[in-house]
């Protein structure tokens, strides 16, 4: 039997009230059971806050604007009881289902009224996401009102909770790959590595209920369906990064650009950005480069492209993203700003996947496969002072600094940690996460100019403000900004504006002070933006706890100087 969308609902309502995690786990991992194999990967990303597995090209696209038009739509309630419910539970799904519950429109009468299921839900999401082009935000808010206009409260709150991507039950991917495990009784350890392989869980719980653990231990990489990236952790100098990988290792200069995935097939190539998503129409001059060298029948590759000048040296990063965002004239493009493209891994060669090997023999396979394409530059020491002189001279070309990997290590799709280190010399920039923002004065009285930062907290989800800011965008970005941050309004408060937390921006400061102005205690001294990070979601930006980090670090350096 078709299970509901309700169910789904009243379990995460039960995963919300417990922060048990065994229990959650063992909740999740009974209700998996008891689905209908078609059922299994939608109903694990929408347990995760997603609306399709995390590879998947597809998207909602749906602004706040006009899911909360959608929602005093469907419901005819005052929209002040919104307001009141998200003041006091700071959690729009709630918020929903306050609203519904006040709603004077009467479910009982409509007469088609039927059950949501789960698979329906998902079709509704594909319709939703299939609509571009003129008229989709009409189409789209008519679709969102067809999904909305049958729920229930219970069942609004988790709609709407999908529909921005925030689901804030405290049940995590990782829990998820645990109730995956004891669901279907694969061992834990087959399941990771699975998921890490398909980088989407949902994928791999869908191929645990129909296959088994055999299922799960053929799966491989398959071209043009990307892989999870590896991302690193940061050191604050080679001496930490050598210490860390015990006393050798590769370090590559660090390039400031945009991470891509370059999936071939014969001629095929598509090229995938740091979110997953299809840039290969950005990049037509990346393609033929590959297309040119990469003699191979099958590859995945990984490399940065940065935007240069006319002699090849490095510009800001903005210039590339002018690349990415441009649909059309993309020839255009192509000559104003030119693209260098330097590769530094290779994850699958010919129907073999290469993760598990060292990090060493794949650059050596990198290096045999990458014909004149650059590889990023490398040195390989356990020479402190022969590291330093590299990351010099990385500066001194116009790079951002340094990756250090260790040379015996794994790629491990997904996951972030020690085994890839980056350094950055400069006071480490922060990527915060803009969640409310005022109106400027004089010139920029029309603007939202002034942002609100924060950071999230890892442990509860929660965005905490660390800092505000004016500084850093041109006032052609800061029209652009307002338009969007518009779009993600929540909700009013004069001049200020809170918005649904999504744009990341990439913040400069000089220090990190105690404050009990917010939260979290600490403050952020003359923050600035650098430039606005298209590539990142707010799950990726920085942690509360990282900005912690750092500001206890400014101690142990100030420490040391009186010591000395
Ligand atoms: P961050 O974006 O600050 O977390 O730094 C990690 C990013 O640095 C990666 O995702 C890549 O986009 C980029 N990067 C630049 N050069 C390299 C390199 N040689 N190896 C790996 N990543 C690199």
């Amino acid at each position: 039997m078709p299970t509901s969308f309700k169910t789904l609902a009243e379990l995460c309502e039960k995963l919300e009230a417990t922060n048990k995690r065994l229990l959650m786990m063992s909740l999740v991992a009974e209700f998996l059971n008891s689905l209908e194999p078609e059922e299994v990967e939608p109903a694990v990303s929408m347990l995760l806050g997603r609306s399709f597995p995390k590879w998947s090209q597809q998207t909602l696209d749906v602004s706040w604007a006009t899911l909360s038009k959608t929602i005093k739509n469907v419901t005819k309630a005052d929209w002040k009881v919104f307001l009141e419910a998200f003041g006091e539970t700071g959690d729009m799904g709630s918020a929903t289902k306050i609203l519904f519950e006040s709603s004077k429109v009467d479910k009982q009468s409509t007469l088609f009224e039927r059950k949501l299921t789960i698979v329906e839900a998902r079709r509704g999401f594909e319709a939703i996401a299939g609509t571009v082009g003129s008229g989709s935000k009409e189409k789209k808010q008519r679709l969102i009102e067809a999904l909305l206009g049958s729920a229930s409260s219970l069942e609004a709150k988790y709609l709407a909770k999908i529909f921005i991507g925030e689901m804030r039950t405290g049940f995590y991917e990782g829990l998820m790959e645990q109730a995956v495990s004891k669901a279907f009784q694969i061992p834990l350890a087959i399941v990771e590595k699975a998921s890490m392989t398909v980088g989407d869980v949902g994928e791999v719980a869908a191929i645990g209920k129909n296959e088994g653990k055999e299922g799960l231990l053929k799966i491989g990489f398959e071209v043009f369906r990307p892989v999870g990236l590896m991302l690193a952790q940061t050191a604050s100098d080679v001496v930490e990064a050598l210490k860390e990988h015990g006393g050798e290792s590769a370090f590559e200069y660090k390039l400031d650009g945009a991470r891509i995935q370059i999936h071939k097939r014969d001629d095929d190539v598509r090229i995938f950005s740091r979110r997953l998503t299809n840039v290969t129409a950005s990049l037509p001059e990346i393609v033929q480069v590959v297309q040119k060298n990469v003699k191979a029948e099958e590859a995945i590759l990984e490399g940065e492209v940065i935007a240069v000048d006319s002699k090849g040296y490095p510009v800001p990063f903005q210039y590339l993203m002018r690349r990415f965002k441009r649909v059309h004239a993309v020839q255009d493009m192509v000559e104003k700003v030119p693209v260098a493209l330097y590769l530094f891994d290779i994850l699958y060669l010919n129907g073999e996947s290469l993760i598990s090997f060292p990090y060493t023999r794949r650059r050596k396979i990198l290096t045999e496969n990458a014909e004149e394409i650059p590889l990023s530059k490398q040195l390989v020491t356990d020479e402190m002072k022969e590291a330093e002189r590299f990351l010099e001279e990385a500066i001194d070309a116009g790079h951002e600094g340094l990756m250090v990997k260790k040379l015996d290590s794994e790629y491990t799709p997904g996951m972030r940690g020690k085994r890839w280190l980056k350094i950055k010399p400069v006071l480490e920039p922060l990527d915060l996460v803009i969640v409310a923002a005022e109106y400027g004065y004089g010139r920029r009285h029309e603007w939202l100019s002034n942002y609100y930062l924060a950071a999230r907290d890892a442990e509860t989800d929660e965005f905490l403000m660390v800092g505000k800011t004016f500084k850093g965008l041109t006032d052609a970005e800061i029209i652009i900004m307002t338009k969007r941050l518009k779009e993600l309004t929540i909700k009013e408060e004069g001049r200020r504006v809170i918005v649904v937390p999504q744009v990341v921006v990439e913040i400069l400061y000089n220090e990190i002070q105690k404050s009990p102005k917010y939260k979290c205690g600490m403050a952020l001294r003359f923050a600035r933006i650098s430039r606005i990070r298209e590539d990142k979601t707010p799950e990726e930006a920085d942690t509360i706890q990282r900005v912690r980090e750092i500001y206890e670090k400014q101690f142990l350096k100030k420490g040391t100087y009186k010591t000395s």
